[in-house]
């Protein structure tokens, strides 16, 4: 699990993600609304 106190760059669960990719790395995936109330951030 990566540092709470120095998070790495990008999506905090890049690390431990089976589908990461290089883009996963590079910035925080906006949250987008999937369901009414249901909100995800993930680039897939
Ligand atoms: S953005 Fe989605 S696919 Fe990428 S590392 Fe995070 S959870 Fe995995």
């Amino acid at each position: 699990m990566p540092s709470l106190l120095n998070p790495p760059q990008g999506c905090r669960f890049a690390a431990r993600c089976k589908y990461a990719m290089d883009v996963c790395t590079q910035a925080i995936p906006p949250l987008k609304e999937v369901a009414p109330g249901h909100r995800v951030a993930c680039v897939l």
